[in-house]
């Protein structure tokens, strides 16, 4: 048998089949094959006669962390999950200090927040063949428990009078003036508003990107496996090999509570003659062996791990309907480098948690009132270049050292320049100083990259990018002038402070400064908004 299907027949039976589905999913989109848009949004002129909840929130994995924030300030929340609302085994990385906001927003007590780190560990290494590592501390440094973090926030969720119904799918919703109207399997739910939490491939976000192709991918495959040699360090980005076949690898490892995690992945857009899921699990069994520097014969597999990541660059996404907020995956708001969706939202909680509470206060539910709980960020924008000078192109060939020659060149720099820099990258976030510096220094000790970099990514995408660069640096001027426009929009109506305080947050946020503000302050919640509860 092949390695691939020895590796298959190890999986259980769902996981096997779960995996031939994902796999299905992405061979329709690089063969281009146009998949139905579902059509589970409709609008009606006529009013609801009867609203029984503020906030129905479908999907439940992310969306009981944001359902337990509303529901403490006094809000009526419903969720609605289609499975039962439990965490998968597989732990999530993040860092201790993007992980504050669940005791400062009373989610979780301190010694509940302790339970849920299930792991542990320091430094971790950057790494590109052929180059030297560079070792960095307490980034995507912990692992959280996804079932007793899920199971901790379901009871308070219900403590604090938060109702759930599990094994109920969402199938489509009616905007009325007033209110949303939610058909679900067994009943029918009526809400001021709704909130999309179903992932990726939700079909509300389906029908509002109506067929739009995702510009990017990033596939994942890997396990978590004991019998791996014992190492206390971690693996944030390695790669082993050169580009070959269109594809440039990256390898993460991190130890984890029941044995280690490995990770191969890459990025990709929609060529048809991009691997299939498959075949990278057949290429990942065939050099885990080298870069854990063991036998296959020695691993005893716990899971197999596996994710397609659609990244489009009309991010995050604002749906053209009123009273409906897309929050998770299903937004689009984290970047396009990471698959680190859970640690994007801890990240945008505050804001999230501040915000909608804030737009029902309110009542600014409206299409152009929501957009401005997902904003524009050019930190985010500006990650797209970051992901296009990853990625191999699929029709044309590069030199095989391309990519690393540049990654190996680009963190050294970075390093270089100290952890104020290096850090917030590594977590996913793009700040203008530090930017700006890196690019300085790159171009004056590399000329030689820059005309690299251009053949590679080509000059549109560069003219494209440029913008969301330039508005990187206006986002963090604008936002020194926050403590002045907040004491002034004191005066203002409950609307007009609603759309001020969207404002400020997207500066914040879009120049990737609410990492320093969160942490430098030590706010207390809302960052901007007003505190005050219903
Ligand atoms: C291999 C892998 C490794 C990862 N590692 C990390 C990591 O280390 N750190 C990190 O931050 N993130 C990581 N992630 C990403 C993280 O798991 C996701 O970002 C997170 O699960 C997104 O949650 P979500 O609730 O937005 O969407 P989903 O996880 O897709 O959950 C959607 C929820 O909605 C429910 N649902 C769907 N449709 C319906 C419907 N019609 N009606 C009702 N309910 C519905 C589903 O049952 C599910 O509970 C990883 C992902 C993968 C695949």
């Amino acid at each position: 048998m092949n390695p691939v299907g020895e590796l298959l027949e190890m999986l259980p039976p769902p996981m096997r089949s779960n995996l031939q589905q994902a796999d299905q999913r992405w061979q329709q989109l690089r063969q281009g094959q146009s998949r139905a848009i579902p059509q589970v949004v409709q609008e009606s002129r006529t009013p609801l006669a009867t609203v029984d909840w503020d906030v129905v929130v479908c999907g439940g994995t992310l969306g009981v962390i944001i359902g337990t924030a509303l529901a403490q300030r006094g809000w009526r929340v419903l969720i609605l999950e289609r499975g039962i609302l439990r965490g998968r085994d597989q732990e999530w990385n993040i860092s201790r200090a993007e992980l504050a906001v669940f005791v400062e927003l009373g989610l979780l007590t301190e010694a509940q927040l302790q339970t849920a780190i299930a792991s542990e560990f320091n430094p971790n290494r950057i790494q590109f063949l052929g180059g030297s590592a560079v070792w960095v501390k307490d980034v995507l440094n912990v692992g959280v428990d996804p079932v007793f973090l899920l199971d901790t926030l379901k009871t308070r969720f219900l403590a604090v009078g938060g109702h759930l119904q599990e094994q109920t799918t969402f199938s489509q919703v009616v905007v009325h003036p007033n209110g949303v109207a939610i058909q679900t399997n067994t009943t029918l739910i009526t809400a001021r508003l709704m909130l999309d939490v179903m992932g990726h491939f939700s079909p509300v976000v389906a029908q509002a990107r109506n067929g739009q192709q995702p510009a990017g991918v990033c596939l994942v495959v890997g396990t978590c496996a004991q019998g791996l040699p014992h190492r206390d360090t971690g693996d944030l980005l390695v790669s082993l090999t050169p580009i070959q076949d269109h594809c440039q690898y990256f390898w993460e490892a991190f130890p984890a509570r029941d044995g280690r995690t490995t990770y191969m992945f890459t990025y990709g857009d929609l060529h048809p003659q991009r691997p299939s899921l498959q075949k990278l699990f057949a290429d990942y069994w065939q050099r885990l062996p080298e870069y854990q520097e063991t036998d296959l014969a020695n691993i005893q597999i716990l899971r197999a791990l596996f994710g397609m990541f659609p990244s489009y660059v009309d991010s995050p996404l604002n749906f053209p309907w009123a009273r409906i907020l897309p929050i998770g995956d299903s937004s689009g708001s984290q970047s396009p480098l990471s698959f680190g969706g859970f640690g994007a939202l801890i990240r945008h909680l505050r804001r999230l948690d501040a915000g909608i509470h804030e737009a029902l206060s309110a009542d600014m539910l409206t299409c152009e009132a929501l957009k401005g709980l997902q904003p524009y960020q050019p930190n985010l924008s500006a990650t797209w270049l970051f992901q296009e000078s990853m990625r191999a192109p699929g029709d044309r060939n590069l030199d095989p050292q391309q990519i690393n020659q540049l990654l190996q060149i680009v963190f050294q720099e970075m390093a270089q320049l100290g952890d104020p820099v290096l850090k917030p990258f590594l977590q996913d976030i793009v700040q203008f100083p530090a930017l700006t510096q890196t690019l300085f220094r790159i171009s004056l000790r590399h000329p030689q990259l820059t005309p690299k970099i251009l053949g590679h990514v080509g000059l549109g995408v560069l003219l494209k990018w440029f913008p969301h660069y330039i508005n990187l640096g206006v986002y963090h001027e604008l936002q020194r002038l926050i403590p002045l426009l907040a004491f002034a929009s004191q005066r203002l109506s409950p609307q007009q402070r609603y759309v001020w305080h969207r404002r400020f947050d997207s500066w914040i946020y879009g120049s990737g400064l609410d990492i320093l503000i969160a942490s430098s302050l030590n706010v207390r919640r809302p960052l901007i908004a007003s505190s005050h509860t219903k």
